[in-house]
């Protein structure tokens, strides 16, 4: 079995932005791209947003889908090779690290792991099906709600946590009002992010729904409001509104990683060398959301995705590997 040089893990914008410098740094990547690993599809979360308007470079904004087809095209041009398959099995214990899948075992010297992470969502039919046709349902607020549909709009923001309120802080320079639905009464963002809600709210510009979960998505085409379920007192209410976005939390895609890598404690990849891609072992390196739950931006991920092939890179040429 030869040796590739550089295997990289994910088909988002890190593993794909990878990928084109790695190609073009003569390395010949190979990516497993995936299949359904984590729930995703190949080409990462972006797969599920519509319009992209915050991406430099599409002054009239892109959809997810064909942008990642793009970022594909062009690692493909450059050399990037391709397996649609899920790794299930990672060995990093000895040089070179082995990489398997379904159909393929593979001996890699250098490693970029790229699998991102996936929002949380609730999980209802109808939450779900509005998510993938854009109809109004999205879980993320910094991506989506700047578009025309939302303005002067109520809408709701799911979730008690920092994301929630800074989230629905930012939709509040657009909607009519922005409800905070939240499971309990007090919120677990911390002190400054608390005070901005309150100010919000006696500004009238928020509302939380407090003690409550979204219990059903309403809208055929569109969502038209959601029905809510006290958890105190079991009673249900129908709240309109035109939009509504999940910010209850992410999961990193780590499972293949865990216990071979150091991970933080909310399970994603540590770098231990601030402002390099480099993992826990030598060799491995990281980028994306899987290693980042602060930013999530497709175009953060691009970017440690480029430090990550200049990363892995420069350490192969140190180990005389060209
Ligand atoms: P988080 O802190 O884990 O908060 C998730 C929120 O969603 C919690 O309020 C939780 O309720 C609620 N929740 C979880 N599962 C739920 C479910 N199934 N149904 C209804 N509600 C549910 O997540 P996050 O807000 O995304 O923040 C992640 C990390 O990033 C945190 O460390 C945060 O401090 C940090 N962050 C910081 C900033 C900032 O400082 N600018 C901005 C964003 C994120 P409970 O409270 O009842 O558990």
């Amino acid at each position: 079995m030869s040796v590739e040089k550089a295997v990289v893990i994910g088909s988002g914008p890190a593993g794909l932005t990878a990928a084109i410098y790695a190609a073009r740094a003569a390395l010949s990547p190979l990516v497993f791209e995936g299949f359904n690993a984590g729930g995703l599809i190949p080409g990462g979360q972006l797969m599920y947003t519509t319009e992209v308007e915050n991406y430099p470079g599409f002054p009239d904004g892109v959809t997810g889908p064909l942008l990642m087809k793009a970022f594909r095209d062009q690692a493909e041009r450059f050399g990037t090779r391709y397996i649609r398959e899920d790794v299930n099995e990672i060995d990093l214990g000895k040089r070179p690290f082995v990489v398997k899948s379904d159909e393929h075992t593979v001996e890699t010297h250098a490693l970029i792991i790229a699998t991102g992470a996936r929002a949380n969502w609730r999980g209802l039919e109808n939450e779900q099906r509005l998510a993938q046709s854009g109809g109004g349902v999205s879980a993320c607020a910094v991506c989506d709600g700047a578009m025309p549909i939302y303005r002067d709009q109520e809408l709701v923001v799911v979730g008690g946590g920092d994301s929630a309120i800074e989230e629905a802080s930012y939709l509040t320079k657009f909607a009519g009002k922005v409800h905070i639905v939240h499971r309990r009464d007090q919120l677990r963002a911390g002190k400054a992010m608390q005070e901005r809600f309150f100010k919000l709210v006696d500004e009238g510009k928020m509302q939380p729904q407090w003690n409550s979960v979204v219990d059903d998505v309403l809208g055929d085409q569109f969502i038209t409001g959601v029905q809510l379920k006290d958890v105190k007192t079991g009673d249900v209410r129908e709240l309109p509104c035109r939009g509504l976005f999940l910010a209850i939390g992410h999961t990193p895609n780590t499972e293949l990683v865990k216990g071979k890598l150091d991970l933080d404690d909310k399970g994603y990849i540590k770098l231990p060398n601030p402002g390099s891609s480099h993992a826990s072992i030598e060799g491995v390196f990281a980028a994306g959301d899987v290693a980042d739950h602060l930013y999530r931006q497709a175009i953060t991920a691009a970017g440690t995705g480029c430090m990550a092939a200049i990363d892995a890179e420069r350490w192969l040429a140190a180990q005389g590997i060209e």
